[in-house]
């Protein structure tokens, strides 16, 4: 992973987000509020704006996701804009120096910068595995994304098995009662449905596939 990479990388899930605005919202009307699509829609509308205007040149793979995190933290009001906000800063904070204009990032290291991001969205949100959120999706992707890059694969085939396991732990959501944010309200009324956030945590993988394979 390059900087190139990381700008495309926001702009795919950017677009992703926006393509599935009104699967985001219908997922979220059903257990929450219904605005999951527009907050993750104007969350990372607003970052791919940010970055646009940013040289290129002039940046580094930890400038982008700290920004795109705190672009959504100060853009999505919902519990989402924190959570996946810090999580991206917590990447960008973990890769840190050495990942500017030039430098490529091997899929260990990348790997590392997640467990951090995933520690930074469990610790805010106390959600663990199970509780019907984000961290279902999350979780499994961060693991197949270490497993794979521990036994050699290279980035994109590790970024391939992140987002296969994203989508399997957002399936697997259905069945589950949630256990924290607005969908817990529900109570067992909550069984059921897939989790939005946990979508969209499919999407924020596979979008990363997708631009590590082209
Ligand atoms: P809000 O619930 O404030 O309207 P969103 O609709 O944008 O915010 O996001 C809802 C998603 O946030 C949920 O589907 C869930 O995945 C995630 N979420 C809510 N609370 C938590 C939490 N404590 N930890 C992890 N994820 C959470
Ligand atoms: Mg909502
Ligand atoms: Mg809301």
């Amino acid at each position: 992973m390059d900087v190139s990479l990381t700008r495309d990388w926001v702009q795919n899930i950017a677009s992703a987000m926006s393509r599935n605005q009104d699967h985001l919202t219908a997922l979220d009307s059903a257990i929450g509020d219904g605005d999951h699509g527009a907050n993750m829609a104007r969350g990372f509308g607003a970052a791919r704006t940010r970055l646009d205007a940013a040289s290129p040149a002039a940046t580094s793979v930890d400038e982008i996701l700290v920004t795109t995190g705190k672009t959504l933290v100060s853009v999505v009001g919902g519990a989402s804009g924190p959570l996946f906000g810090s999580a991206f800063r917590a990447l960008g904070e973990a890769l840190g120096e050495d990942s500017g204009p030039g430098a490529e990032i091997d899929a260990r290291r990348f790997a590392a910068a997640l467990a951090a991001a995933l520690d930074k969205l469990q610790q805010l949100g106390a959600a663990v595995p199970g509780d019907k959120t984000m961290v279902d999706a999350y979780a499994p992707a961060v693991s197949a994304f270490r497993d794979a890059a521990q036994s050699g694969a290279d980035f994109c085939t590790a970024a391939r098995a992140a987002a296969d396991a994203a989508e399997a732990g957002m399936r697997a959501t259905v069945p589950m009662q949630a256990r924290k944010g607005r969908a817990s309200y529900l109570g067992l009324r909550s069984i059921g449905h897939q989790d939005p956030g946990a979508t969209s945590t499919a999407y924020v993988f596979r979008a990363l596939a997708e631009v590590a394979a082209a």
